[in-house]
């Protein structure tokens, strides 16, 4: 698509989001209407990257994000349930399906008649994916399928789900992902959860009790090792409902900021309301610059795609945050919708893989030696970034040095580690994306860089110091394992 039609798409998707989507409504009603579900459709949003020849808009990734960085400044439940079933719902079906299964299904994924899911969590295995119990056997009839999923977005409008199992009979880490069609008898839809947010979009349990499809239904031989691009195609779309999100803030943060007046002036006159609203802004312009970083590096998407995950998704939280404080009690009310905004965005930190773990597998690849890429850049703030660059390395030799092999227990060190890097990867995008904007957005880039250049000095300080924080954060946690009773008793 060129950038005339997908102007026209965001155009025309603007206007239906205008007239048809209440996320505050939706929120009340805690399901999105058919009506919407329809204009939806109508629109094109399910089909929009699943390949014309099957019916879908073929859109590029970098389409497909800008589309659902759209719909979630009108509405996050709606951005997740269109960018669930364009990323991780029907990716493995259009990447690794034969064609008679992508002849069967992608047509109507694309009409929206029937909406994919991606199903990999279960109870008892969320981070650790290792663990999964759901299985896979083979059987006169076809695929057999046993176990339960939880958490499974759009599961109660799917048509049909991915699911990532292991052979019955084998030990190690799951070994395939399946079809699933919804119908299929066996598979069983859990009620619906009842969520902090996101709440007009499903999600529930799906069991299968002996659950049998043909045996060509069988996506991927080796797990989740072939679906490196499903997972990163679906961090990428997070990650621009991430920035629909802080546009919408940043929007009614300026118009609230600007109206409110106290003291006799307007709160946008004050320093303090001032940096709320640019730090709401370098948010917008970190998270752009890296969402089209990633884009442009399809050979490796899967790592850029993680990066930017964590980032728009930490930033987006605070950014939310910022703008319930700028509203002061209105912020914490349902009904001006900014609280709705802070909820919807909290799960973004938690989803396809929680921050956290992103944060500890990448400081273990900072340990061995690898590094986000980092384009040259002059000027003061290149200089600082090559600095700070150094120091990393000298910090990841030290850590080498004082732990030896086993510095990867040291999960405090290898987050700070990480978060240096991913804060270096983000001053080199903000820089690179500022030498081609107009001026408002060069300055608000290289304000982001800026910022993001002290949140990596402020992590190499983590990392240096992690010895001392590990030592207390330990002494403390184990006083209280010993004596849960002493919670509380310093009161
Ligand atoms: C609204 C919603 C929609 C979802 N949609 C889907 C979906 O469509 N498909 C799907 O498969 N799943 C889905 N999930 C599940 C989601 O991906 C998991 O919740 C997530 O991967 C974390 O797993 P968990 O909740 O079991 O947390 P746990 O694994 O129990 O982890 C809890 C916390 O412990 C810490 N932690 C755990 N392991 C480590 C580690 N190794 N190092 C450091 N810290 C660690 C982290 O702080 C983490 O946040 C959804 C969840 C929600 C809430």
């Amino acid at each position: 698509m060129g950038d005339t039609s997908l102007d026209t798409m965001l155009a025309t998707t603007r206007r239906f989001l205008a007239a048809e989507v209440d996320a505050r409504a939706h929120d009340r009603a805690g399901c999105m209407p058919e009506r919407v579900l329809e204009g939806a459709r109508a629109l094109g949003l399910f089909g929009l990257s699943i390949p014309e020849r099957w019916g879908g808009l073929g859109l590029s990734l970098r389409e497909v994000a800008a589309i659902v960085a759209e719909v979630a400044r009108a509405d996050r439940s709606l951005a997740t349930t269109v960018g669930l079933h364009a990323g991780l719902g029907t990716r493995a079906l259009i990447d690794l399906a034969p064609e008679p299964l992508q002849a069967r299904w992608l047509p109507m994924l694309a009409r929206g008649t029937r909406l994919a899911s991606f199903a990999a969590t279960e109870p008892g295995a969320g981070s650790d994916l290792a663990s999964v119990r759901t299985t896979v056997r083979r059987t006169r009839s076809g695929l057999c399928v046993d176990g339960e999923k939880a958490y499974v977005t759009n599961a109660g409008l799917a048509g049909v789900l991915t699911v990532l199992v292991r052979d019955a009979d084998a030990t190690g880490r799951p070994s395939a992902l399946v079809l699933v069609p919804r119908d299929t008898h066996g598979v069983e839809i859990g009620r619906e959860e009842r969520k902090m947010g996101l709440r007009a979009s499903s999600t529930c349990t799906v069991r299968f009790d002996g659950a049998i499809v043909p045996a060509d239904h069988r996506l991927s031989a080796r797990g989740l090792e072939d679906a490196h691009r499903t997972l990163a195609w679906g961090r990428v779309l997070l990650s621009a409902g991430c920035l629909g999100t802080v546009r919408i803030a940043l929007e009614r943060t300026l118009a609230h900021a600007s109206e409110r007046r106290q003291f006799g002036r307007a709160l946008i006159e004050l320093g303090s309301v001032r940096h709320h609203v640019a730090s709401i802004a370098t948010a917008e312009a970190t998270i752009s610059a890296l969402l089209d970083r990633a884009c442009a590096h399809d050979a490796d998407l899967p790592m850029h795609a993680g990066a930017l995950k964590v980032l728009a998704s930490e930033l987006a939280c605070e950014a939310c945050d910022r703008a319930v404080q700028v509203h002061g009690a209105l912020g914490f009310l349902e009904d001006p919708g900014v609280a709705l905004l802070s909820r919807d965005c909290r799960v973004t930190r938690i989803f396809e893989g929680a921050n956290d773990v992103l944060l500890v597998r990448h400081g273990t690849a900072v340990l061995a030696g690898h590094r986000l890429p980092r384009a040259h850049h002059d000027g003061a703030l290149g200089g600082q970034l090559d600095a700070l660059a150094s120091r990393l390395d000298d910090a990841v030799f030290a850590a080498r040095r004082l732990h030896g092999v086993v510095a990867i227990r040291h999960q405090t060190m290898l987050q700070a580690l990480a978060r240096a890097d991913l804060w270096l990867h983000a001053a080199s995008a903000t820089l690179d994306a500022a030498s081609s904007g107009d001026a408002t957005r060069a300055s608000v880039l290289a304000l982001g860089a800026r910022r993001a250049l002290d949140r990596a000095g402020r992590a190499l300080d983590r990392a240096e110091q992690s010895e001392l924080y590990e030592g207390y954060e330990d002494d403390i946690v184990e006083a209280l394992s010993r004596e849960p009773t002493r919670v509380g008793a310093c009161a």
